[in-house]
């Protein structure tokens, strides 16, 4: 399950180097705006099948593109044969225009225009930079209401912790907790810089962090707190994010290999632990019930003198997701 994508952000990879994480959203930008409904519809088609052969079975779009563009990545999606839950961001200031919403009774409108084209979604308060409270709040009952996931970024970057004390006296995890956005449905993408209370927040609640480990190296992020929210029994899912890889075994080797780097112990997640974070709490945190199951190339060159009884671990600790061989669907 890739419960966090930007499709659009698949054909920066490899530029926008140099500077910070401020320096490369302002290369992000431009990208964004550069997308119209038609080059959505051919490119995230390519994007969706890249996943697919990857292993992914299903992909949260984070999409903030316009609600053109979220007709045309479900028709991508369709094409492809992945299936897709359409996290629809709701943006209230910064960005561009073509994020925004005049207001949050607007942001409701399309969500509700998107479910009746009979698209799965799910809503998505970009962040507590981009969503004053009062949206927070609004959405936070929507998605109660109407028992919807619910995706926001959360203590991704140091700035963005620092502005939201100034604004309010409390960090992103807290305000996301007081505005109501916090329940077994809630996905916190990131939570990289989350101190103790805001994990102990999200522990409370039930709610889930999705990492993306390899687009948190190339944006600078920093490191998930692995072993403080292993130790809460916080739930983790994973996600592709900026796709800068497309590769999930990929993703749960780094989140391992970032809390054996954390704690100097080997094995700090099982290998089970880890193919439930890529499986079921992503479907989860999709909001789905059943997916297909994914195929592996045993005689692969990657596994060539693997005890079989270690292939399952090898599969993380060695492999790339070129051993997919195929997904069944059931
Ligand atoms: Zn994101």
């Amino acid at each position: 399950m890739n419960a966090h994508s930007h499709t659009f952000q698949r054909a920066m990879r490899g530029s926008a180097a140099g500077g910070d994480f401020w320096a490369w959203r302002e290369t992000m930008l431009a990208e964004a705006d550069r997308q119209t409904p038609e080059l959505v519809r051919v490119e995230y088609e390519r994007t969706y099948r890249e996943m697919l052969t990857a292993g992914y079975t299903a992909v949260g779009e984070f999409h903030y593109l316009g609600v053109a563009e979220a007709h045309a990545a479900a028709e991508a999606a369709a094409a492809a044969g992945i299936s897709i839950v359409l996290l629809h961001v709701a943006y209230a200031r910064g960005g561009l225009p073509r994020f925004r919403q005049s207001s949050v009774g607007e942001f409701v409108q399309q969500v509700d225009e998107l479910r009746a084209a009979g698209i799965a979604v799910g809503v998505a308060p970009h962040s507590v930079r981009a969503c004053p409270v009062d949206w927070l709040e609004e959405i936070g009952r929507y998605a109660s209401s109407e028992g919807l996931p619910l995706h926001v970024h959360a203590d991704e970057q140091p700035k963005e912790i620092e502005e939201c004390l100034a604004e309010h006296g409390l960090r992103p995890i807290e305000l996301l907790s007081k505005a109501g956005c916090l329940s077994p449905r809630t996905t916190v993408v990131h939570a990289t810089h989350a101190d103790g209370a805001e994990l102990d927040l999200l522990a409370q609640s039930g709610a889930a962090i999705c990492a993306c480990p390899t687009t948190e190296a190339d944006l600078g992020d920093g490191f998930l707190p692995t072993d403080r929210a292993r130790r809460r029994a916080i739930p983790i899912c994973i996600g592709s994010d900026s796709n800068v890889r497309i590769d999930p075994f990929e993703e749960l080797r780094e989140l391992e290999g970032i809390a054996r780097r954390q704690t100097g112990r080997r094995g700090v997640f099982s290998t089970d632990e880890l193919y439930a974070f890529g499986r079921d709490v992503g479907a989860r945190a999709l909001g789905l019930e059943e997916w297909p199951t994914i195929e592996v190339d045993i005689g692969h060159a990657s596994l060539a003198g693997v005890d079989p009884v270690h292939v399952e671990a090898a599969l993380i600790a060695g492999c790339s997701s070129e051993v997919v061989a195929a997904t069944v669907a059931r």
